[in-house]
């Protein structure tokens, strides 16, 4: 049956997934949300003997209804290859207790690989489907990982380009360096003097700007989205939660339809959604665990009901989670009160205007699905240095805060339920705090000898990913005001 989707905020217009992808962001400032989530058609026995990229196909095409198989089979095959360091495209690693899913396989060692090297194969061809002549322009604001892995999905893909906007001083050294060598004739990548908030809401008030969008399709062009407001992003994520429950199952460390939990370190809401979603089309899930860093307007929300950004923004040792604006609530904020826009669309309005609204009468549902707590810098060294001490395994910051709250959940409820903990980045990717959580004495050393004694103590090579920026030179050294991000746009895009 096929899948519509609609804005969170709007008036009930309906458009296809192909259509939701291709525009990233609904026009009235919402967000797309399929009108209904559909159920597993397989059982999840007969999707545990299924690969990475079948799983991914049997998720896909119950959201992606209109995409013909051949058509979503061709963009999984072009994305989940060689371009990940392990077969299974995830692993799963047992350690202490829990079960961390490693989702940092793919090219620039983060998460967001999962989704967004799938993402410009279902752009290009939702483009192709609907019969779009505009190139398109991929509008990005990234925390620091979204931009790397947009920039290696998009760059050179033909009827494309890409812009990144990136905290200037709110990202780690190889998160950075990583952006700023990035090759390819279609990209920029824009350093804002402001944090990852900024960048959002700047680049939500660029896909707003009518005026902008009528001068851009004089050009040949109109926007688009690679962050996770972007549906296209969400739906590649429920994979892997149902992945890895089906190998816990084909291990027979779970029997089917046992209940599992699972932790997700999250800043924008876009990953742990994911497993929301999951849950919804059938994964037997008891709690969705919402890990913060000292960030912790969504652990006050799930706490009390008021959302509240009013606050200090905090650069933390997980800088992929600074963020106070975290844009996929608002999906999980339309279904839990009926799938009611107009509801949806006051609450939007009072976070804009004050900066706060108050959804008390729907805290009780949520905390029937999710629990959420958070984590200290000091906790999250601390966590890196005693499980490195135990087990020998390394984990990165983010991560970090997952399995700080993990404890804090078990300690408080007892819960026994075999748990997941999402892992969302390579310890190399935060080599400077992961190696001083471990020993204070490698504060003296240069990022790439630490890379090197990570490498050495943790019993693993040097991701490719690491070894490209050793030498590579600086290609981007833009820095722009907030203010100037449209400015920034035309001189792009030759407007
Ligand atoms: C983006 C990111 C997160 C947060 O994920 P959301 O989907 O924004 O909640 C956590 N950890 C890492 C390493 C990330 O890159």
């Amino acid at each position: 049956m096929e899948i519509l989707y609609s804005s969170t905020r709007g008036n009930g217009q309906k458009v296809t997934a192909s259509q939701a992808i291709l525009q990233g962001l609904a026009q009235d400032g919402g967000l797309f949300v399929p009108e209904r989530i559909p159920a597993f058609d397989k059982t999840l026995q007969e999707m545990s003997m299924l690969s990475y990229q079948d799983t991914a196909y049997e998720v896909m095409k119950l959201l992606l209804t209109d995409f013909t198989e051949e058509e979503l089979r061709n963009c999984i095959r072009n994305a989940y290859d060689e371009k990940f360091d392990t077969e299974q495209i995830v692993s799963l690693v047992q350690a202490k207790g829990a079960y961390y899913l490693e989702l940092f396989h793919g090219k620039t060692i983060a998460f967001k690989d999962m989704a967004l090297s799938v993402l410009p194969h279902l752009m290009i061809t939702a483009a192709r489907k609907n019969k779009a002549e505009n190139e398109i322009v991929i509008l990005t604001a990234t925390s620091g990982d979204t931009g790397k892995a947009a920039l290696a999905g998009f760059a050179d893909v033909d009827g494309t380009k890409i812009m990144v906007f990136y905290p200037k001083n709110g990202v780690s050294p190889v998160q950075e360096k990583q952006m700023v060598t990035q090759k390819g004739r279609n990209v920029s990548v824009i350093g804002i003097e402001g944090n990852f908030d900024d960048a959002q809401s700047g680049v939500k008030k660029l896909f707003g700007d009518q005026k902008l969008a009528e001068h851009m399709a004089q050009k040949g062009y109109q926007f688009s989205s690679a962050n996770s407001i972007n549906i296209g992003r969400l739906v590649p994520q429920i994979v892997y939660y149902v992945y890895a429950y089906g190998q816990l199952l084909k291990e027979e460390r779970i029997a089917e339809g046992q209940k599992i939990n699972i932790v997700v370190p999250t800043g924008n809401f876009g990953n742990i959604l994911a497993a929301f979603y999951a849950k919804q089309m059938g994964l037997p899930v008891a709690k969705l665990i919402c890990a913060s860093n000292e960030n912790k307007v969504l652990v006050d929300f799930m706490q009390t009901g008021v959302y509240d950004r009013n606050r200090e923004f905090i650069l933390t040792s997980s800088p992929s989670m600074d963020i106070l604006i975290s844009s996929n609530l608002e999906r999980l904020l339309y279904r839990v009160c009926g799938n009611d826009a107009q509801k949806n669309a006051q609450f939007m309005d009072q976070l804009k205007e004050q900066g706060t609204y108050c959804a008390s009468a729907l805290l009780a549902e949520i905390q029937n699905d999710f629990y959420g707590n958070c984590a200290s810098q000091a906790e999250c060294a601390a966590k890196i240095k005693n499980l490195y001490e135990d087990t020998g395994y390394v984990i990165d910051t983010h991560t970090a805060v997952a399995s700080v709250v993990y404890d804090k959940y078990v300690e408080e409820t007892k819960d026994e339920n075999i748990t997941l903990i999402a892992s969302t980045a390579s310890p190399f990717k935060f080599t400077r705090s992961v190696m001083t959580a471990i020993d204070q004495a490698y504060e003296m050393q240069e990022d790439f000898a630490l890379v090197d004694a990570l490498s050495a103590i943790s019993n693993v090579s040097v991701p490719e990913a690491i070894e490209e920026i050793r030498t590579a030179p600086v290609l981007h050294t833009k820095v722009c005001k907030k203010e100037e991000m449209k400015q920034m746009v035309e001189e792009f895009l030759n407007l």
